[in-house]
């Protein structure tokens, strides 16, 4: 229950747009948003002087913004300035850095890890990846969240993106899920007709971008994981507790068990609830209205199922 009421006052904090309350939930968050409302990073590279050459829209951020911005659906170049992104020092196969952010409470009794685009043509993924740090740094104080926008930058960044990194593996199926070195490649060769989208590598977490994953799982200790993908618009949940009935107007669908995915190794195997979401389009990033719905009934859910581990969480106060 008390856990329950914890997150009901979250889900206020998230409807109510006022900054008052807000600060009094993550007083760090709105300092830094006060902070870089009231000092914008200065442009450097605009020109002063209208003779000077023209620079390209996103040519003043830093990275990762200044590749994201022109790249990402329906993400703003301050939106992502404000984020405040920090290289992870992992680095993908075209050693792009896998670029990641924390937001919350370091003794938060519930632990997150969202990754966005585990498949490179999924750009929206990223975008909402982003959009939910962004309310996290305004109402997530109640659980540490580890942000991984873009994990396949590889992908993303390739003219036209691709689902697989630039190994041409397909990352998700790439983790080490039982039975892998029959199942996987005997799954590819027979259900997907060695379609080269979906080609898991030659051995379980043969990948920088999959090992980094499995890296998070071991030090970070997510109590669960969020992986957004599109397009096919629906929720998919892996793991040990009752599922997220809807998150936004996603509905679950189960879409079954693949070998080497990160739901069934996370979920079924590590017993780490895997959310899986699945978003209607691609290449077009879903309303904020609707982005901020997925993440209330998010919190919503986490309420309801996630074990709080504070002891004052773990033990609420009872009657005499
Ligand atoms: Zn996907």
């Amino acid at each position: 229950m008390a856990a329950a009421a914890r997150w009901c006052a979250a889900l206020l904090l998230c409807a109510g747009p006022g900054l008052l309350t807000l600060a009094q939930a993550a007083p760090q968050a709105v300092a830094h948003a006060a902070h870089a409302a009231a000092h914008p990073k200065p442009q450097a590279s605009q020109p002063s002087h209208p003779a000077a050459p023209k620079a390209s829209p996103a040519a003043h951020l830093a990275e990762p913004c200044k590749q994201w911005v022109p790249r990402l659906p329906g993400l703003s170049a301050a939106q992502c300035s404000a984020l405040k992104l920090q290289p992870s020092g992992t680095r993908s196969v075209q050693a792009r850095e896998l670029w990641m952010g924390d937001v919350g409470a370091r003794n938060a009794p519930v632990k997150v890890l969202v990754l966005g685009a585990i498949h490179g043509d999924e750009l929206s993924a990223s975008t909402v990846a982003l959009q939910w740090m962004g309310l996290a740094q305004d109402n997530g104080a109640d659980a540490l969240w580890r942000f991984v926008p873009m994990l396949n930058p590889d992908g993303v960044m390739a003219q036209p993106a691709r689902r697989v990194n630039a190994h041409g593996v397909d990352l998700n199926r790439n983790f080490p899920t039982p039975g892998w070195a029959q199942e996987a490649p005997r799954y590819w060769a027979q259900r997907t007709r060695k379609d080269p989208r979906r080609w898991p590598g030659n051995k379980p977490l043969s990948e920088p971008e999959s090992r980094f994953v499995h890296d998070q799982m071991t030090a970070f200790t997510p109590d669960l994981i969020v992986s957004i993908h599109a397009p096919y618009g629906v929720l998919d949940f892996d793991g040990p507790t009752d599922p997220p009935r809807r998150l936004g107007r996603l509905m679950l669908d189960p879409v079954g068990v693949f070998p080497g995915s990160l739901g069934y190794y996370g979920g079924m195997h590590k017993g780490v609830p895997v959310v899986t979401i699945e978003l209607p389009n691609a290449q077009r990033a879903p309303l904020l209205a609707e982005t901020r719905q997925m993440w209330l009934d998010l919190h919503r859910w986490m309420g309801e199922h996630l074990p709080a581990k504070t002891a004052s969480a773990a033990q609420p106060a009872r009657a005499p």
